[in-house]
């Protein structure tokens, strides 16, 4: 038995035997005489056509079986590409001017376009270079003339695929197969195949060095997507303690599917808003599927991140318009730059301070750097006019801050107005409740802007000055302490005073142990991770209010969170072993379901 350690890339547990493809053809140098060139291109064509109608057979079973929208269009990209000068062209120059096989110009071809990608520092645009490298191998397997013998589709049911690299297309064929799960050498979390790994609930386990040299078809494996874990050989107790979590997991999967469609309610009929928090755009159709009612936070920042420069006003804007566009009607909240701190991209210079969790961070930094500021809220007022949205401000500390914010987004409207350039007249403007200060003045607050909305994920780090990303002070980093509670209710009681609605998008919200609690102190507009939300939902259908409340009622009379944590796991545990569960012997608290 031997652990390997990836990326998971698409949760879940896959046990079976390992089947491995060969994705990358060993390809060698052949040299033609001047005579072959016509010909050799005329192949070469020819094996482009081919490839192309192989891409086309595939999008019409997709259009025929379900009209899977986002793969069919992924693979119209994928087509796109074999008519793209870098490569097209290019190899082309190749046989015509180097006199080499078609097979060869692909290579060399393919090889020059992968170098230009590897430089890219824009992790969404480096993982596209995944989809480069499938376009070309198929191309190359034409070529060649092998035929499918490695091919996904052929891969045995219930079976681990093993490669070097998987296309979307090829993911969307594994599961066409009932294949367990696949994992690759290269990939990333990020790329179009664990998108489609994601929305097929296949787990995917991506980045795992060796993988090529130390696994063989027939070997048995076990991938955990979640912990990003592939076991070679597992003994006898390895396969019983995954089995009976993949068993949990699954029943609870087929449970959850059931109910993405029905409205989010406790049984008492009290609605309860459930929605996505967003990083990237693929996510968003994904969240939808899954029963997102809106996207609750967008981290805009994430456009930032690993990249030289600052996105330009068009760039975020065309970003921001595509989400709108891809959510079908329904509100984004994108939450302004929250830089600084453990999100630091190359792009941006800031004093680091002694203590940047306490520092220039986040809406402290948007209100140094107005000239950055005033860009992203340029192009957010601009893609207002596109669609239903809302803006949100990170770290609020006070009145002062909101004021200052909200007079820039004044100036940002007026000065497109002048300019006669189209933009939303009025967009709600919120405040997150992530410092102790902005929870102990959530009524002020809430006075002087549309909505709150709880970052529990700071809160609980600034309440308990507990560093969220420091091991060593995470055992004091608890959601149910009783401060954590107070300040909660205290939000929620502002909010309430002021008149205005109050969300909460900090992992708490996506907790499925907390949910009683979130009720009970009045929560109803919970915002999570997309995968989260049919479980939570499930949680909330099979609830009385009145027992959410009395739980929470209950806690709030207790002096330490380790006697709340007692009350509310064993209270949850017990009301909903199905769903709080996940299989493993000795399981942990919070976080149940992974
Ligand atoms: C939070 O702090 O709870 C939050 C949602 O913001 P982030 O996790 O992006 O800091
Ligand atoms: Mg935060």
């Amino acid at each position: 038995m031997e652990r390997l350690v990836g990326v998971g890339a698409s949760p879940g547990i896959a046990i079976g035997v390992a089947h491995v493809l060969s994705s990358r053809l060993d390809i060698h140098e052949r040299r033609i005489s001047a005579e072959q060139v016509e010909p050799e291109i005329e192949r070469f064509e020819r094996a482009l056509l081919a490839t192309d109608a192989q891409l086309a057979a595939i999008q019409a079973q997709i259009a025929e079986r379900e009209g899977d929208d986002h793969q069919y269009r992924i693979l119209e990209a994928h087509r796109l590409m074999l008519s793209d000068v870098h490569l097209v062209e290019q190899a082309r120059r190749l046989i015509r001017d180097e006199k080499t096989s078609a097979e060869w110009a692909v290579r060399k071809a393919l090889n020059q376009i992968q170098a230009v990608f590897e430089r890219i520092e824009d992790p969404y645009f480096r993982d596209r270079k995944s989809d480069v490298a499938l376009v070309g191998e198929r191309l190359l397997r034409t070529l060649v003339g092998t035929n499918d013998s490695t091919s996904p589709e052929e891969a045995p049911k219930g079976s681990i695929t093993i490669a070097h690299e998987l296309g979307p297309a090829d993911a969307a064929q594994l599961g066409r197969a009932e294949a367990a799960g696949f994992c690759t050498e290269g990939g990333g979390r990020t790329s179009h195949t664990a998108i489609v790994a994601r929305a097929l609930g296949l787990p995917y386990v991506v980045g795992v060095e060796g993988l090529g040299h130390k696994v063989w078809s027939g070997m048995t494996l076990i991938i955990d997507g979640v912990r990003g874990e592939v076991i070679l050989d597992p003994d006898e107790e390895a396969l019983r303690r995954y089995q009976a979590r993949s068993d949990v997991q699954r029943n609870r999967a087929h449970r959850l599917g059931a109910i993405r469609d029905v409205p989010s309610q406790t049984q008492d009929g009290t609605p309860v808003h459930l929605a996505a928090n967003i990083e990237m755009l693929e996510e968003i159709p994904i969240a939808a599927d899954l029963g997102a009612q809106s996207v609750g936070l967008f981290r805009t920042e994430f456009l930032y991140l690993e990249r030289n420069e600052l996105p330009s006003e068009d760039e975020q804007h065309a970003h921001a318009v595509a989400a709108l566009k891809s959510v079908g009607g329904r509100t984004i909240t994108f939450r302004t730059l929250d830089l600084g701190g453990d999100k630091l991209p190359p792009s941006v210079r800031m004093p680091v301070g002694t203590n940047p969790a306490m520092g220039l961070r986040s809406i402290r930094y948007s209100l140094w750097r107005t000239d950055v500021f005033r860009t992203q809220l340029r192009a957010l007022y601009r893609a207002g006019a596109v669609g239903p949205m809302q803006i949100l401000f990170p770290l609020i500390s006070g009145v002062a801050e909101l004021r200052q914010a909200k007079a820039l987004c004044d100036e940002v409207r007026s000065e497109l107005a002048r300019g006669g350039i189209p933009h939303a007249e009025h967009i709600p403007i919120g405040v997150m409740i992530e410092t102790p200060s902005a929870a102990l003045i959530a009524d002020l607050l809430a006075a002087e802007c549309d909505f709150l909305s709880i970052g529990t994920n700071d809160l609980i780090q600034y309440t308990l000055a507990a560093d969220r990303e420091d091991e060593h002070v995470g055992y004091l980093y608890h959601p149910l302490h009783p401060a954590i509670l107070r300040a909660l209710r205290q939000t929620v009681v502002g909010a309430e005073k002021a008149g205005k609605p109050v969300a909460m998008c900090g992992d708490m919200a996506g907790d499925p142990m907390l949910a009683w609690v979130l009720m009970g102190l009045g929560l109803r507009n919970l915002s999570m991770a997309p995968r989260q939300i049919p479980v939570v939902k499930s949680i909330i259908r099979a609830t009385q209010l009145a027992d959410a409340e009395r739980l929470l009622a209950q806690a709030l009379t207790m002096s330490t969170e380790t006697e709340i944590e007692e009350l509310v796991y064993g209270a949850m545990n017990k009301r909903f072993p199905l769903e709080l569960t996940d299989g493993e012997e000795n399981q942990g608290e919070g976080q149940a379901v992974g």
